[in-house]
């Protein structure tokens, strides 16, 4: 097992150095090229969106692509070039050629000063402008005099671009596994959640379930509620979801919970997680973050929470050039990989049941409960029937009653089944 973890691990870590250098925006064609190369390994739905078209409280945006962006001092040399990184760039900046002194530049000139090695990641998405990002070390060496500041990109009428993957399941339950796929060359935030996503729904591929995955590839905030605003008729299958980010850093997992806070994708997520050997911690919700705050508004509530490891603004590498392929490894990746596949699992199993004869305790003997109670087992499979019945509401499903009860989930099993089959518990 640990050699075929090892091995997974490797193969999304692959995956990740090529989604890696892509230089992805809300739109463009770094979506694009995402979407195709997630798509080597499993095929994906693509949506394109008009500009222009109105979604929920928002309008899709102009796309915006580029092709170069450098600033060249009088010799011609480029002391910041987009080549050597798209973090170089602010994302969505608008097309600019022009000879500028540094002072009329400095303002355009984005560093952070504590971290003078470190090239920040800044976006302008909704308010037209330009700017460079480079690190303390490269503004501190650059000598009074003119430079020549180049922007090639374009912004323009064109589409906004999602990606599904659908593992159909033979009911209408839906699972929803949402992941940003608009930040460029920052491998934690979220070229891992893109990965691991892309994994997962290879690994469900092709085996019968009764739920439905879903896997969604959306830039944040804007193609979350595109892809909501075209959606609404269907939204009501969603039992549970979540929100990949930064799963291939060193931190232990963090599950923040859907704004319910008791759902059952906030009781299963603690329970992969503690069949985990990695530490993890559960905290509450908040409407920041990443797409969670679209899915669980007050016009939607639906029950998504999001696992992460490094918390999103809690560690320094995030949103900077040191977010890169050697701030994630196959095995933290693979161990991300592993735990999610336990919650999908554990959801796909969470049955739930409805006692027919909830009104005080069935007769038992009545049924010959008790005559195949007989042999060693008898007080456990007793007590398991007595739990499954109390907790038979439609609410609570087998795990809840395995935990609830801290019998084992075979004396659980064998009891509901025993029940069913007397007619006193049905499946919901
Ligand atoms: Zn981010």
């Amino acid at each position: 097992m640990a050699d075929a973890d090892a091995a997974l691990g490797a193969e999304i870590y692959d995956l990740a150095t090529r989604l890696y250098p892509v230089c992805r925006s809300i739109t463009g064609d770094g979506v694009r090229e995402t979407l195709r190369l997630i798509a080597q390994v499993v095929p994906v739905e693509v949506t394109e969106v008009p500009s222009g078209t109105p979604v929920l409280d928002w309008t899709i945006p102009p796309e915006w692509n580029i092709r170069d962006a450098w600033i060249a001092d009088a010799t011609g040399r480029r002391v910041v070039d987009f080549r050597r990184s798209n973090l170089h760039v602010v994302s969505y900046s608008i097309p600019v050629h022009r000879r500028m002194s540094l002072a009329e530049l400095r303002p355009h000139l984005h560093t952070l000063p504590d971290r003078p090695d470190w090239i920040p990641y800044r976006t302008s998405y909704y308010r037209e402008a330009w700017g460079f990002c480079l690190s303390q070390r490269s503004l501190d060496a650059l000598e009074e005099g003119e430079y020549e500041v180049r922007i090639d990109s374009t912004l323009g009428p064109g589409s906004l671009t999602y990606g599904e993957i659908v593992v159909p399941g033979s009911s209408s339950d839906e699972v929803l596994i949402s992941t940003h796929v608009c930040h460029p060359s920052l491998a934690d935030d979220n070229v891992s959640g893109m990965a691991v996503a892309t994994f997962l729904a290879r690994h469900f591929l092709g085996r019968p379930r009764r739920q439905t995955l879903r896997f969604l590839f959306a830039p944040g905030t804007i193609g979350a509620i595109t892809w909501l605003s075209r959606n609404e008729a269907t939204l009501g299958r969603i039992r549970a979801g979540l929100t990949l980010t930064c799963l291939g850093d060193t931190h232990g997992f963090t599950y923040k919970r859907t704004v319910f806070g008791s759902a059952e994708i906030d009781r299963v997520v603690p329970r992969a997680l503690a069949s985990s050997s990695a530490p993890f911690d559960v905290i509450e919700y908040f409407p920041y973050g990443y797409d969670e705050r679209q899915y669980n508004s007050p016009g939607f509530r639906l029950p998504v929470g999001s696992l992460m490891r490094g918390r999103h603004g809690r560690f320094p590498e995030y949103h900077t050039s040191a977010d890169d392929l050697s701030f994630i490894s196959p095995a933290r990746l693979g161990e991300s990989w592993r735990v999610l596949a336990r919650v999908i699992d554990l959801l796909e199993s969470g049955k739930r049941y409805r006692n027919l004869a909830p009104r005080g305790e069935p007769q038992l003997g009545r049924r010959g409960l008790y005559r195949a109670m007989g042999g060693a087992d008898i007080p456990e499979l007793e007590n398991a029937m007595l739990w499954a019945l109390s907790l038979s509401d439609g609410e609570h499903t087998l795990e809840d009653i395995v935990e609830r009860s801290g019998l084992s989930r075979d004396a659980i099993s064998a009891a509901v089944e025993m029940l069913a089959r007397t007619g006193l518990l049905a499946e919901v």
